[in-house]
């Protein structure tokens, strides 16, 4: 499956194979867009290019991206976080021990 991703450094429209966190040209985080990809193909040029000027707006960039909570990713992301959380602590805890 493609999907329309949008880089806010480079300012550019990315339709990447998957679900993608990272830029291909710049390594930037990527917003992935609401927006499928057999409509992003459908659009005239002019329709892009207006896209792409909404999203350089960080509130239409926000309301155009797809909510991470849905995605894979992110879940595995916030997973991944807490047990960070837990092994700092334990570290900490460790360091007051002695
Ligand atoms: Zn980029």
């Amino acid at each position: 499956m493609m999907y329309i991703h949008y880089c806010k450094h480079c300012q550019r429209i990315h339709i990447l194979n998957g679900h993608k966190n990272y830029c291909p040209r710049c390594c930037g985080h990527l917003s992935e867009l609401k927006i499928s990809y057999m409509k992003y193909v459908n659009m005239e040029k002019e329709e892009r290019l207006l896209l792409r000027r909404r999203l350089s707006d960080p509130r239409e960039l926000a309301a155009l991206t797809a909510s991470p909570k849905k995605t894979h990713e992110y879940a595995k992301w916030l997973q991944l976080s807490a047990s960070n959380v837990e092994n700092y602590h334990s570290g900490n805890y460790a360091a007051y021990s002695h």
